[in-house]
């Protein structure tokens, strides 16, 4: 695979993309480094899409995208990557200056919860500031049609489940309220300008891998969600996982959550895309869920993976984390009906592929006997 750092953060990646049958659609993919926009840009160039991939790589490697590359086989000639970040305004012109996109997927941005409510500002500098930027630049070039990285988190903990679109917005924390602002700037933009297509997908609990094991999340730090932490214990990274409350009024008195396969996520993207190409039908900003419709508990998920791994995950009981939903599931209906897309594995699969990477990769991209270090194309 040829990499080409051009000494402004930019390279090429495997070949030139000049192929005589080309992809009849460019997508600028911001995060396309992460762990969601890694498995999107993989469906994409699978899709026929050629992408773009902007990431800052404060939350990711750069051998995610080597790895996409790999994956991707004769496709990833259609695969550029530069590295900026989205608050710098200046980077992304020079960006939409090379490029003319016909779309754009919104990932980029920052995601932790807990550090949200430690570092709000950084939250709204990333997750806004960014935001508006991106919007600038797009309308500035032409470029109209967005796909944004919403979240669950938008609707707070609302008193039932299962959670439809029309449910109230009260976000309770600042990263879910960066998500909320986020998404009345699309309706504002769209309001003004009704030439704007964007569709907001609110993800539920992304959690697996790629099949392959060669891509999957490699969080930095203390993980902040239930799987990447379990998948650390049983890797021998860490000594337990502390359940959060186990007197919910649930069925095992654990929290209820709608997992849902990155892969199928990854999918659920392509499928707005093809929305947003369908002049057919009137878009305007419209908000989907992305989940399975389906609740399962703390301890559900737990011994699922102890049967896909064959691994014992030593388990303390500890407090509930303040703000936590009891129960949260989707009915995703919505994006059956209007997307064409529907999730297709349940958590057996979840927990098949995410063992599969944590046990090729333990420490992630970085680990020292990582297949595919170089992205070279021997799987
Ligand atoms: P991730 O951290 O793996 O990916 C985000 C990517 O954005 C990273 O590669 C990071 O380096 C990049 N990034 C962050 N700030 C940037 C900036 N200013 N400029 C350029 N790049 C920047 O997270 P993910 O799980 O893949 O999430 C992707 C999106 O989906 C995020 O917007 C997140 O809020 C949203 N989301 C995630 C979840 C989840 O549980 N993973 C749930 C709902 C919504
Ligand atoms: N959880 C837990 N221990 C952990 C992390 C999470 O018991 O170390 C629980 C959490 O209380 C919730 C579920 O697992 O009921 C999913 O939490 P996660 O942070 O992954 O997603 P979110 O709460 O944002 O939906």
């Amino acid at each position: 695979m040829a990499v080409n750092g051009t000494g402004n953060g930019a390279m090429a990646v495997n070949g030139t993309g000049n192929g005589t049958t080309g992809p009849s659609k460019t997508v600028l993919v911001t995060g396309g480094a992460g762990y969601i926009g890694s498995h999107a840009v993989l469906q994409l160039l699978a899709a026929g899409f050629r992408a773009v991939v902007v990431d800052s790589l404060g939350n990711s490697s750069e051998l995610a995208v080597r790895r996409v590359a790999a994956l991707a086989g004769e496709h990833a000639r259609n695969l550029s990557f530069h590295k900026v970040d989205i608050r710098d305004k200046d980077g992304l012109e020079k960006v939409f200056s090379s490029t003319r996109f016909d779309a754009v997927i919104h990932f980029a941005g920052l995601k932790a919860v807990g550090e949200s409510v430690q570092k709000p500002l950084l939250y709204y500098d990333h997750n806004i500031v960014g935001t508006i930027n991106l919007l600038e630049v797009m309308a500035a070039h032409g470029c109209k049609k967005l796909v944004f990285s919403s979240s669950a988190a938008v609707y707070g903990s609302p008193k039932n489940s299962p959670c439809t679109e029309e449910f109230p917005l009260t976000p309770h924390n600042p990263y879910g309220r960066t998500k909320l602002i986020a998404e009345e700037i699309c309706r504002d933009i769209y309001r003004s300008d009704p030439e704007w297509r964007i569709i907001l997908l609110r993800y539920f609990n992304p959690v697996g891998a790629h099949p392959s094991g060669y891509l999957g999340e490699d969080p930095r730090g203390t993980p902040n969600n239930l799987m990447p932490f379990v998948q650390q214990v049983a890797v021998g990274r860490r000594p337990s996982v502390t359940i959060f409350g186990n007197n919910y009024a649930t069925k095992d008195g654990t929290g209820v959550r709608d997992y849902i396969h990155v892969v199928d996520l990854a999918e659920g993207h392509v499928a707005a895309l093809r929305k947003l190409f369908d002049n057919s039908s009137n878009i305007g900003c419209e908000a989907y869920n992305l989940g399975t419709g389906k609740g399962t508990s703390v301890l559900e998920i737990v011994n699922e993976f102890e049967k896909a791994s064959g691994k014992k995950i030593p388990l303390v009981i500890g407090q509930r984390r303040p703000g936590d939903a009891e129960i949260l599931f989707s009915v995703a209906r919505k994006a059956e009906r209007e997307l064409n897309w529907k999730a297709k594995y349940g958590i057996t699969e979840m927990c098949r592929d995410q063992w599969n990477w944590a046990s090729k990769n333990p420490y992630g991209y970085e680990s020292p006997d990582s297949p595919k270090q170089n992205g070279s194309n021997s799987h």
